[in-house]
């Protein structure tokens, strides 16, 4: 037998349960609009919040990046990897988000995986949401702590885990501050205040929360107004920043533990100019122009306030992350691609990523949605859910 007969038996499997899905493939850049198959389809996916992803100026920046520092980074950054833009990003994102130090990882998922496993090993424990994500998941493991999980953003269910941690030399308290599948935001006040109390760290995940939430998109910790008391803030640029890349952001002593200690950060290259300097860009529009996440927010009220009139669950979404919560994986499908056949591109969810009786579409909002395309898509909605009796 080839050695991966079992991967093709998988396949199989899933074809028979109606869950393999084929990649979605644009046939134009990432924005409001796209191609897909031919189709223009009006895109209700994507993590652009911002509609910065075909910015006409970080599109500039990325190629003047490219002119001055050419095409690829060469090394890791320790080694000869770390260019002037590089910290000059680190410093512009640092000033952005009104902390001392920031440090630039390839991904958000690098990121968590770099700062769980270097601020805790093998004798400490680490507190985490039952419903984080699964780059945390990951990082957890990799870190080889004592992993409890708490009740889904319960204070009082993470106290009483931190009362069973009496002899860990390190606790760690990691936490979405949005939950990318249901939108909602996590009580970081309350969890703060637990922590503290057991002397823990605090990590916040604000891979949605980022250029989202806070004032201009400062994220969760902005929102709140704790400043000072989340020692890791944890961003990805790949969402609304519109380009890649995750930062951890905190003190300075915190950046250099990192330096020394995060091991994607020690082992893998770093972000060629191109990414760079188009990230950049992006988080100089971000200071200059907060009014994009005033306009994203406005978009999310009125599109969920289309859908709440329709009768959809929403779920507990408080963010413009909008899950319509239908149940069975087939039926999530099944809306999917009704909704495709009427012009709009929204990708349907299902277990293993949420629970079994969960299946979903989930609806991104863009600040780059006009009126015209909201209004689209909750025409969309309409008649789909009459054909799908889902309301
Ligand atoms: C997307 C996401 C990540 C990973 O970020 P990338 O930059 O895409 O690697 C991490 N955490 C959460 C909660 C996310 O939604």
């Amino acid at each position: 037998m080839h050695p991966l007969t079992f991967a093709d038996q998988e396949l199989t499997n899933l074809r028979g349960k109606g869950l393999w899905r084929p990649l979605r493939v644009l046939e134009s850049p990432q924005g409001p609009r796209i191609r897909i198959g031919g189709d223009d389809l009006l895109n209700m996916s994507s993590n652009d919040y911002l509609g910065l992803a075909n910015d006409p100026e970080m599109r500039d920046a990325a190629q003047a990046a490219v002119d001055a520092f050419g095409a690829g980074a060469g090394a890791v950054r320790t080694i000869a990897g770390t260019m002037e833009i590089h910290e000059a990003l680190e410093r512009e994102i640092a000033e952005w988000k009104g902390v001392e130090a920031t440090l630039v990882l390839q991904s958000g998922f690098a990121a968590n995986l770099g700062a769980v496993a270097s601020l805790v090993g093998r004798d400490d424990v680490i507190l985490s949401d039952e419903l984080n994500h699964a780059s945390i998941i990951d990082a957890c493991r990799l870190s080889r702590a004592t992993v409890r999980r708490f009740a889904h953003s319960d204070a009082d269910s993470l106290r009483a885990e931190l009362r069973q941690c009496e002899g860990y030399p390190r606790k760690l308290v990691v936490t979405d501050g949005v939950f990318s599948m249901d939108g909602d935001i996590a009580p970081l006040p309350d969890l703060v205040e637990a922590a503290e109390e057991f002397g823990a760290m605090v990590m916040v995940d604000d891979a949605h929360g980022s250029g989202v939430l806070g004032r201009g998109g400062r994220g969760t910790v902005d929102h709140f107004g704790l400043k000072g008391r989340v020692h890791v803030q944890m961003g990805t640029l790949s969402k609304a920043i519109g380009s890649m890349g995750g930062y951890l952001a905190g003190s300075q002593t915190l950046r250099d533990y990192l330096i020394h200690h995060a091991r994607p950060f020690l082992f893998s290259t770093s972000h060629p100019p191109a990414v760079v300097g188009a990230t950049r860009a992006a988080i100089a529009i971000l200071s200059r122009e907060p009014q994009r996440v005033d306009r994203l927010w406005e978009n999310a009220r009125y599109f969920k306030a289309g859908l709440a009139d329709l009768g959809l669950n929403m779920g507990r979404s408080e963010t413009p992350i909008t899950p319509v919560i239908v149940g069975e994986a087939e039926t999530a499908h099944a809306l999917s691609d009704k909704l495709r056949t009427l012009g709009i591109f929204v990708q349907s969810v299902a277990y293993p990523t949420v629970a079994r009786d969960a299946a979903r579409v989930r609806v991104m909002v863009s600040a780059a949605h006009s009126r015209d395309d909201l209004d689209q898509a909750i025409g969309a909605f309409a008649r789909a859910a009459t054909d799908l009796g889902l309301n």
